[in-house]
């Protein structure tokens, strides 16, 4: 029996039998607006699974230092260890309706450079927007290691982008978490999906992604299952 470390919103993480390796488990549960709206899926944490899985392959290709080793089944993979940042990274190529929301921007406004946002992960505060200089206090994150973060999230997003459109999806923006490994290094983790990913179809315009479920406009399962099936093609 493995022992499981810590159970969040949309995954367990379990101690694997080599300290410094993980299991994550994806759920079938969605949650949004902070736990506020919830529903389960069958067959969601598969499909977040596979298409993580996917993403970070493509990383490895592209350079980007990651916690990621192998999938293990439909529900399963196996990282490395990582103490997670307490920050979400955003990262914004186009304006949303949120953003549009929060400074007015109108939505599809194009970003070049991308917008690239801090917030405080802390669900009793609902993930406050931070600056730079609050990430320092909140965190033991350096100026260098922040510049390196920046840096590379920017190499991120480059990658993101051309890997969507290989699948005919426009990147709009996402949220990427960062953690540091048993070497001290700061790589990224957590998972990138349709869950932590807004993207659009380049032809029809449609929405694949979580946003669905936020919204309700559609079947999540649906949007997911023609991910990877484009992934797989
Ligand atoms: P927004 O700040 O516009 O709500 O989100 C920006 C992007 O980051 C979207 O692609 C959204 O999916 C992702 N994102 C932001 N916060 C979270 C979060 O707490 N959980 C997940 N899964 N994605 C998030």
């Amino acid at each position: 029996m493995l022992k499981l470390l810590y159970e969040g919103k949309a995954k367990k993480v379990y101690q694997t039998e080599k300290e410094d390796e993980l299991i994550l488990s994806y759920k079938d549960d969605a949650t949004a607006f902070n736990g506020k709206k919830k529903a389960q899926f069958v067959g969601k944490g598969r499909f977040n699974n596979l298409i993580t899985a996917h993403v970070f392959n493509y990383l490895t290709a592209q350079g980007i230092p990651h916690h990621f080793i192998k999938t293990l089944n439909d529900t399963d993979q196996r990282v490395y260890k990582t103490t997670i940042l307490p920050v979400e990274v955003v990262v914004r190529n186009r304006s949303s309706y949120s953003l549009n929301q929060r400074l007015s921007i109108p939505e599809k406004t194009r970003f070049s450079p991308p917008l690239v946002e801090w917030f405080y992960k802390n669900d009793d505060l609902n993930d406050p927007l931070i600056n730079d200089q609050h990430l320092f206090l909140l965190t033991d994150v350096t100026e260098l290691e922040l510049a390196h973060i920046h840096a590379l999230t920017l190499k991120i997003n480059e990658a993101l982008k051309d890997f969507f459109r290989q699948i005919d999806l426009d990147l709009i923006d996402f949220k990427i978490e960062f953690g540091r490994n048993s070497a001290g290094d700061i790589i990224l983790s957590d998972e990138i999906s349709p869950d932590t990913c807004r993207l659009e179809d380049i032809h029809t315009g449609e929405h694949l992604d979580k946003d669905v479920f936020r919204q309700g406009t559609g079947d999540l399962l649906d949007v997911y299952q023609i991910i990877l099936s484009r992934l797989e093609d």
